[in-house]
């Protein structure tokens, strides 16, 4: 069934005028088509990343890339970056496996101790 309707539309996605020949035509061509249902996708992606991000308020969560450059970390940042807990690093101080410093009462560990122990 091919109609002989020409419609002037604009192209949804680069916002051109073109022909259409049905009239459910949205784009110019094939390209645009399917560069908008991309961009749709990637939206739609991105929003999905997003939404997590703003309506966690957990202060668990670590900045991994953050942590990664840091010189010094705390016991803390070290349980998290390692994913074990305060007491296996601890431990592992306490075993002289893992090597600490000390500020005050404030355990510290220097982040090229912690690769170390991946050696
Ligand atoms: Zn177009």
């Amino acid at each position: 069934m091919s109609s002989n309707i020409e419609i002037q539309k604009t192209c949804n996605f680069c916002g051109k005028m073109f022909t259409a020949h049905t009239l459910h035509t949205r784009y110019c061509s094939h390209t645009c088509n399917q560069k908008h249902y991309k961009q749709l996708k990637r939206e739609e992606k991105l929003q999905e990343h997003l939404v997590p991000a703003f309506t966690s308020t957990t202060t668990t969560e670590v900045n991994y890339t953050s942590l990664q450059q840091k010189l010094f970390l705390s016991l803390d940042e070290t349980a998290a970056m390692l994913g074990a807990s305060r007491r296996t690093i601890q431990r592992l101080i306490a075993k002289g496996a893992l090597k600490a410093g000390k500020i005050g009462s404030r355990c510290i560990i220097q982040r090229t101790e912690i690769d170390k122990l991946f050696k």
